[in-house]
């Protein structure tokens, strides 16, 4: 359903500033996509958006490549180095406010046969933002981080808007000096409100949330989404009963407020 919802906003917020919206599957944490899911994924977005199209689907795994040469660009400048340490190391440094002596591990080139993590190095001199701004770029079970692939694929093709959950808030900081290091263009970014359990946790996966499948009563669903984006009082008051998508969609398209400032 977060999902959804973060979808909507992205769909909404391209169609009313007649951009194109791409859907790029992040597939490239192995240990939990698969193949199945990202189809399930493609699935439901079909049925939920014929109406409001994208431009191409892609998954990240495709362009594993775009990701090493990149990678090699920042290890060329010295930008990159074998980080051995464990989250325990990483908290006792912490506490004790040493000083992070795999920064001078520097490597020339990209290789995935060490057991080490590879950290991008930061110009932060405290320890504090070295340990927030120095990135994961390539991980310990053989992935290409989070961070470090957004950021090469946002450039590559052509982003210029991210919406996404404000989970992702965090992101931000480490992404931005990724993205300064590597001269790329800067991004503008918006964030949809998290969808919580009455417990207060982000509905997911790891909560048992129950996913969005074909079955589901469509309309009644997107109504529901939709409802949590945030409207003004006055524009909910005209979301039309037609329990339809089209006609929900076509609402949502025509309402939709450009400036996104839900958090
Ligand atoms: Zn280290």
């Amino acid at each position: 359903m977060g999902s959804l919802v973060t979808s909507l906003a992205c769909a909404l917020d391209t169609y009313h500033n007649k951009g194109s919206w791409l859907i790029r599957i992040d597939d490239i944490d192995h240990t939990r996509c698969s193949q199945a899911s990202s189809l399930s994924i493609t699935q439901v977005l079909e049925h939920y958006f014929s109406d409001l199209p994208y431009s191409h689907i892609y998954h990240q795994s495709d362009t594993r490549s775009l990701y090493i040469k990149e990678f090699n660009r920042l290890a060329s400048e010295s930008l990159v180095y074998q980080c051995s340490c464990s989250r325990k190391d990483i908290t006792a440094l912490q506490q004790s406010q040493g000083t992070h002596l795999c920064r001078d591990k520097l490597i020339s080139e990209f290789r995935d046969d060490t057991q080490d993590i590879l950290r991008f190095k930061s110009s932060c001199t405290s320890l504090d933002e070295q340990l927030i701004e120095d990135a994961i770029l390539f991980r310990r079970d053989g992935c290409f981080s989070y961070h470090f692939s957004c950021v090469v694929n946002d450039e590559y093709d052509d982003i210029t808007h991210i919406i996404r959950g404000a989970d992702l808030m965090d992101a931000e900081q480490p992404q931005a000096q990724l993205i300064k290091a590597l001269g790329f263009r800067k991004l503008q970014y918006h964030y949809v409100p998290l969808i919580k359990n009455k417990s207060g946790q982000k509905l997911s996966k790891q909560n048992k949330a129950l996913p969005i499948t074909m079955s589901d009563d469509a309309p009644l669903t997107l109504r529901a989404a939709l409802r949590h984006l945030q409207w003004s009082p006055n524009s909910l008051k005209s979301m039309p009963a037609e329990n339809s998508i089209k006609a929900l969609l076509n609402w949502a398209a025509k309402n939709w407020q450009p400036n996104l400032n839900f958090i």
